[in-house]
């Protein structure tokens, strides 16, 4: 007898829809059949969408010591709610996650309260490159580096980065990046700064998109000679995609995210929506998004990773008068995978593939495939039922965002998810206006860091 059957569905598997029932046994993927075979109990899919939960390579949980933002229990809450049943968390808090002490704080933290599973990354900074050795005991997801100023990290020059890579290599683990050229930004941020420009055009001028990808090329330089596992995050152009996907094609272990911010949203909204859609590297020009959908279509971008970065309502604020005021980052998560999945379709991109950038590519580059990532048998039964025919609308108000605010508030989505699963057990169900979430704080397990596949 199996635990949970969902009946008629269309089940997004890795190469093919099956219109199916779906079965789980002891939280795992237990059989996919046409027949009606007997479970405890039963969920009625009516031929809707079983899509595979979402692994989220990239996210900012605040927690512990920026939780006045967001944490751990508000932000998985939003990211189950958003069909995301695996996230991986970003260094960048406080006290930032670059020894054991810090690691083990923020798993406890996690332990208490995520309602989604999780792994951690470490930051690599300028000082700890020469123990990455010793850290691996923690298990990190992968290590975390910034080529950029932020105020959250050190950010590492290319001889630290170039070290951390060597080391990280030796311990068979892998690099996320953050590419941006700290130089070029400083000098053009002064220079707009000294014409006393301070609106969102500025921004994006003082961030212009080179400055991304010669970093990237830069990053991807070194991966290469280290021979490290480099994974870049959030490239905002499709020259970053193109970098990274000629390193790929000649063999070397290079992926790249794009984010959904960049797929959605451009220069303009910026200007129109002011710091709420203020984030780093910045949104580009109109049409831009249009050629980071073909670098998806054509598989030069392998993933996409939300970089939820919520700050408080406060902070973003600060930026109205000046955009050099507020921290870059945006509240994105829940709303993420419905709108990836409505935009794809429409832009006939098949399902198989949308599943493959928000879930299966991750859990594969992050080799913790395929207990993750993808509905096959004996794999973790994650999952969400996704209406693709409903529409409605991104409100603010009705998420479950600590704070209320995103700069997709207001945008119309085709395509909702009705409910999660994580390990078989439901975690969410829509309801009307704002789903509920039906597990306790803490239900979510740390995914210990798998060493690189090859
Ligand atoms: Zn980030």
């Amino acid at each position: 007898m199996f635990d949970l059957g969902i009946k008629h569905g269309r089940i997004v598997g890795e190469n093919r829809v099956d219109y199916a029932n779906l079965y789980v046994k002891n939280g795992k993927f237990a059989g996919i059949s046409s027949e009606d075979l007997a479970a405890k109990e039963t969920v009625e899919a009516d031929g809707r969408f079983v899509f595979p939960g979402g692994v989220d390579p990239h996210v900012h949980f605040n927690d512990p010591g920026l939780t006045d933002g967001e944490d751990f229990q508000t932000g998985s809450m939003a990211a189950v709610a958003g069909g995301i049943t695996t996230v991986f968390e970003m260094p960048l808090t406080n006290p930032l996650t670059a020894d054991k002490r810090s690691f083990v704080l923020k798993k406890n933290e996690a332990d208490k309260k995520c309602v989604a599973d999780f792994g951690l990354y470490l930051a690599l900074t300028p000082d700890n490159w020469s123990r990455i050795d010793e850290l691996m005991e923690l298990q990190p997801i992968g290590f975390k580096a910034f080529m950029s100023y932020s105020p959250d990290i050190p950010m590492v020059k290319d001889g630290d980065l170039l070290s951390g890579m060597r080391a990280i290599r030796a311990a068979n683990s892998r690099i996320a990046v953050h590419c941006e050229n700290n130089d070029v930004i400083t000098f053009l941020t002064d220079q707009i700064k000294q014409a006393g420009r301070n609106d969102p055009r500025a921004y994006i001028e003082s961030r212009p998109d080179y400055s991304e990808w010669e970093a990237i090329q830069r990053a991807v330089n070194l991966a290469v000679v280290s021979g490290v596992q480099l994974h870049v995050v959030h490239s905002s152009t499709p020259e970053g995609a193109r970098i990274v996907a000629e390193a790929r094609s000649a063999g070397h272990p290079i992926s790249v995210e794009t984010a959904p911010h960049f797929l959605f949203l451009d220069s303009s909204d910026f200007e129109r929506i002011g710091p709420f859609a203020q984030c780093n590297p910045p949104l580009r020009a109109p049409g831009n998004a249009d050629k980071l959908w073909e670098a998806i279509r054509s598989g030069q971008i392998d993933c996409v990773g939300t970089d939820h970065a919520p700050y408080t309502l406060e902070e973003k604020l600060r930026g109205n008068g000046s955009v050099w005021e507020t921290p870059a980052g945006m509240n994105n998560i829940q709303s993420a995978i419905p709108l990836l999945i409505g935009e794809g379709i429409k832009r006939k991109i098949s399902v198989t593939r949308l599943a493959d950038l928000y879930a299966t590519a991750p859990a594969r580059l992050f080799n913790i495939y395929p207990k993750k990532g993808a509905i096959t048998i004996g794999g973790d039964a994650d999952m969400f039922l996704f209406d693709a025919e409903e529409e409605w609308t991104v409100d603010k108000k009705q998420t479950f965002y600590k704070q209320k605010w995103t700069p997709f508030d207001g945008m119309k989505v085709t395509g909702r998810i009705k409910r999660t699963w994580v390990r078989g057990t439901l975690v969410y169900e829509d309801a009307s206006p704002l789903g509920r979430i039906v597990v306790d704080p803490g239900f979510g397990q740390f995914i210990p860091g798998a060493l690189r596949s090859s």
